[in-house]
Order: C-alpha cells, then structure tokens, then sequence
C-alpha cells in the first residue's frame, strides 16, 4: 500500500469512490471520518460528536454511497440538513464523492424553490435525497410513500435542526421511513433532547466523539473589529497605539501587503520587518532572532512565511487579513499565550467576510467579541501614559545632574519653569500630537459600520453591505449656504438624529428647516446648518450636552 493512498485504501470503500475521494485532494480520512466509515458500512445505527469543520459530511457520504444500489432508481439514502445552504452544500459533496460512480443521482429539497421539480426528481429516480425537514413534510403530505423505500437516514447538525424548531418535523419523517432503516445522527452537541430523540429512533447505536482539537485557544483573549478593506493600515497603527504588546505577529495574505504593512509600521517609528516566501532562509531566521531578542517588536508574515515560527515574546497577534479557513486561524492565534502567558488576538473583518467569523466562530466553538476602534481620546490618553512611564524614572534623578543647567536655562531665556519644561516637551515628544483637537486632525475617524441590527436587515435583504456602506461614505452635496458641523458623538453614545435635532431647535433657537441633513454615524454625527450666523450658533451651543455628554459641534471641513 503507497503512502498517498493508505489511508482512505484501508477503509474498505468502493475503489471508484477513494479515486473520486483523492481526486479532490483529500489525502488522508479525518479522526471522525476514520471511525464512522468502518460502523456505518458494518450496518449500526449510530450518534456521531464533532465540532464544525471535521468532515462529517464525508464521514456519512462514503459509506452511504457505497451501500446504494445505484441499478435501483428509487431513494434509498435520505439526509437531512437544517437550512438550505446546508443541504446543498451535502449535496454537492456527494456529487463530488460520486464522479466516477455513474448513475448515481442526487437531489436536494428544501423550501424557497417550487416543488413539482423536486418531487418529478426524487419519482425519476434520485438515490439519495438530502432534504431540510421543513419542506420535507410538505411532500409528505402530497405523496405519504414519497420515502418508503428509504433505507439509509442521516440526520446532520442535529443540534441546529432542533433550534430551528423542527423537532415535530423530524418525528413525522421518522414515521415514514421503514422501520428497518439504518439511521445516523451527527450532532456538534448532545444536549438531553437530541439523545431522547436517539433513545427512540436509533438501535443500539455506536457512539463516535472527537474531541476538539481546538480548545487551546481559550487563553488567548480573541476580538475581532469591523473595518472596510482600504481603512486597514490606519486601523493597525491606530490600535497599536493602545494595545500594550511586547511583540506582535500581524498576518497578511500577499507579499506585497506584508512589505505595505512593514513600510507603514516601520514609517510610524516601530521596529517592524516583513517575513515573506521571497525571503531567503538566513534573512528569515535572522528576522526571528530579532523578535526574539526584541531588536524588532513587529513582524509582518503571510501563513506560509510564519510556519513553525515560535517566540514566546510575542503577546498579540493582529489577523489583518482575515485566514483561508478557520484552521489557519487556530493556528495563526496559536503563537501568542505560549507557554501559559496571556495572549490577545485581533482579527479584522471586512464587510464581506463577516461570514468568515461565523464558520471561525462554530469551529472553535467561540464567540470572538466585537471591539471597538479606539477613539481619538483614547489614543491621547495612550500616548500620555507612555510619556508618563518613560519620565517617571528621570524624575527620580535628573534633577541632581540637570537641575543646575534647568535653572540657569530658564534664568538665561527669562521664561518660566513652566514655559521652558513645555518647550523641552514638545522637542522630547517631537511633535507629536498631545491633545484632543490635535490628535482629531492627525487621524481622521475610520468609518465603522451601523450598528448589528440594521447590518442584518440589509444583508436578509440580499443587499450586499459593503456597497452600501461604501455609497455612504463617500460626501453628500450640500444644499446652497449650509456647512457641515461634526459632533464627537455618535451611535455609540446612545445618539439618534433625533437627539441631535431636539437639541439644536431648543438651545440653538433654530426653525426646523434650517437644520439640513443629520447623519448619525457610530463615532460621530454631521449635522447641516446654516452658514450665515454660524459662529454664533456654536457660541449658543457651547454648553450643550445630549445624552449626557458634551455635543461640541464644530464646522467639519472635508478636503
Ligand atoms: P463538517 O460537516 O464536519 O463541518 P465538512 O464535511 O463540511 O465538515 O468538511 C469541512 C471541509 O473539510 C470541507 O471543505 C471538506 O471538503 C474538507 N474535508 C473533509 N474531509 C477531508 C479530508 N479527509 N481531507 C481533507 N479535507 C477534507
Ligand atoms: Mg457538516
């Protein structure tokens, strides 16, 4: 027996299914796959425990396949998935584990799609019939033998099928299949209901559990940030500010956008360097042993350039890019909390991968929290503590060495203690940004996104919400003689349009239709005033608070 082949050879499966199975690439059968296979052909009813993304899929579709008698045209096989992406999704698979078995047919049957077609598709001959319970029944009802000569049922995601509801569904299904079926259940949890099911409708079954193989991740504090693609970078530097790392990983998909990130970085005054596949190996491993002895505090890595990459140093590691699969998150997340530390780990996530964190999210069978761009007094207060920390132990002594030049100084310039210290801050910080109106300016506002709710109503609407968001971004007109005012305020602080309006009319003393247009962002709101009176209108302002807080509105000018 070859080394490519030993393992799915060895599982006693029809030769054209292992060549269609190695054909897709798979080389050897996964832990759940290598001990459902031999106990579903054997016959046994069976429960099966394993986390998202084991390949239960083909742990039931190889030996199912290999039972069928595909010169009978009449199901034989039914499987029953909880929504229609996952019933196609098994589907699909067994076409693909079924490519050089000719004459075996598929179909899927699920709700949203009309069901003559399904139901002329199972009569003319479908073997297996993978089915959401819902739009199962319906069937039933129309032709109650529909499934009579189903011998083989899989139940998939059982859990999820009973958090969809579809527990009296599924015992309707139960009825109408011969009692002398095998049945197979899968489940990523057994809570109590899903084992009375089993208790009642299986016989005798083997029992399977694969123990996740990632729960290592638990000490490493994961969140993950919204961000559109272009806001990246600014998001990175921005988050660097605050996050307190010793070093950190930042992963990325392409060589170019690790040697982007490492300029960007190595721009701001961070000691970064990119680890691509065109490094050659003694450059890479002198970049390691830099991490290592903290000559650098950041590398930039694609997953290939990162392989085997251990330094216990590092604290953070920053998805930047969001991983191929949720695998490689696993592993990626795995460099950081060595060694019983305490790890963190930021994944950002544009709009159209957010179902990327959904799969990550089941596998790992963790929610990654959402968190939040710091905003721009968290930066300022970031930045004053690092000043703090790098005085404070000057101050213990630098008095004795320079205190008599200090004195001379402010004797000879005839300024204050006060004026010269500020002097020689701002040479000490060089020019760095230390108040709030400084900072605003420095680093305009990475947009984030509405708020979860009205995320989902546009994405069920079939919407594609990156567009979406991208058409808001971008300026509206303003109507002749208004400006925009920018408020620090926004959906994050409780606001709504209509807070801001009832604040302006009352305090402002304004008639409602000069107030123009109001956008209520996450972070901050744009309001359309008038431009006549406007200094004085903010005078009037000054003191307003909504919500609590300070409104400070300002006129925005966007360039
Ligand atoms: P589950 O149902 O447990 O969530 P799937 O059956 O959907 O997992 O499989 C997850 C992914 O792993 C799929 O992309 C599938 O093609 C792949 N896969 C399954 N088995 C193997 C294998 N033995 N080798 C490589 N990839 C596999
Ligand atoms: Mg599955």
């Amino acid at each position: 027996m070859t080394q490519e082949t030993g393992g799915f050879a060895a599982l006693d499966l029809n030769p054209n299914i292992v060549a269609a199975v190695l054909a897709t690439g798979y080389e050897e059968p996964s832990a759940i796959q290598q001990q459902s296979i031999p106990i579903i052909l054997a016959g046994h009813d069976m429960i099966g425990q394993a986390q998202t993304g084991t390949g239960k899929t083909a742990a039931f579709a190889l030996p199912i396949l290999n039972k069928i008698d595909v010169s009978k045209r009449e199901p034989q096989a039914l499987i029953l998935a909880p929504t229609r992406e996952l019933a196609l999704q098994v589907a699909t698979a067994f076409e693909t584990y079924a490519k050089q078995m000719p004459g075996v047919n598929v179909v899927a049957v699920y709700g949203g799609a009309p069901m003559g077609p399904q139901l002329r598709a199972i009569r003319n001959g479908a073997q297996i019939v993978v089915a959401t319970p819902g739009r199962l029944c319906d069937h039933l009802r129309r032709d109650e033998k529909v499934l009579s000569t189903v011998q083989y049922l899989v139940l998939d995601e059982a859990d999820e099928m009973l958090k969809l509801g579809f527990m009296d569904d599924l015992e309707v299904i139960f009825d109408a299949i011969p009692a002398t079926r095998q049945t197979v259940l899968f489940s990523a949890t057994l809570p109590s209901s899903i084992r009375s099911i089993a208790e009642r409708h299986l016989r005798e079954p083997k029992h399977v559990k694969i123990q996740s193989k990632t729960q290592t991740v638990t000490a490493i504090d994961q969140a993950h940030l919204m961000v559109h693609a272009d806001q990246k970078i600014p998001a990175v530097l921005r988050l660097l500010e605050v996050e307190e790392f010793d070093a950190l990983i930042a992963f990325v998909r392409t060589k170019q956008a690790t040697l982007d990130l490492a300029a960007a970085l190595e721009a701001k005054g961070y000691k970064a360097a990119a680890l691509n596949g065109d490094i050659a190996q003694n450059q890479r491993e002198r970049v390691i042993d830099s991490l290592k002895d903290g000559r650098l505090d950041i590398v930039v890595a694609t997953d290939v350039a990162a392989r085997g990459l251990d330094v216990p140093r590092i604290t953070h590691v920053f998805n930047v890019d969001m991983p191929y699969d949720p695998e490689s998150y696993v592993h990626r997340i795995g460099r950081t909390g060595r060694a019983g530390r305490d790890g963190r780990a930021l994944l950002l996530v544009t709009p159209r991968e957010r179902r990327m964190l959904q799969v990550i999210e089941r596998v790992t069978g963790q929610k990654v929290a959402e968190a939040r761009l710091p905003n721009a007094q968290a930066v300022l207060d970031a930045r004053i503590k690092k000043l703090t920390n790098s005085l404070a132990p000057l101050v213990a002594e630098a008095e004795a060495s320079h205190g008599e030049l200090f004195d001379r100084l402010t004797n000879d310039l005839g300024c204050s203690a006060r004026a010269l210290a500020s002097a020689l801050l701002r040479k000490a910080t060089n020019g760095q940004a230390l108040d709030l109106a400084a900072v605003e300016r420095e680093q305009p506002l990475v947009p984030s996104f509405a708020p979860r709710g009205e995320r989902t109503e546009r994405s069920e609407r079939g919407e594609r919400p990156d567009r979406g968001d991208r058409e808001r971004r971008a300026p509206l007109p303003l109507a002749e003689g208004r400006v925009r005012c920018r408020t620090a305020l926004g959906a994050r602080d409780g606001i709504a349009a209509k807070n801001l309006l009832g604040a302006i009319l009352n305090e402002g003393g304004l008639a409602r239709d000069a107030i123009g247009r109001i956008q209520v962002r996450d972070s901050f709101s744009l309001v359309e005033l008038p431009e006549d009176g406007l200094e004085k209108l903010l005078s009037k302002l000054k003191d307003t608070r909504v919500a609590g807080k300070q409104l400070k509105l300002r006129r925005y000018r966007e360039d």
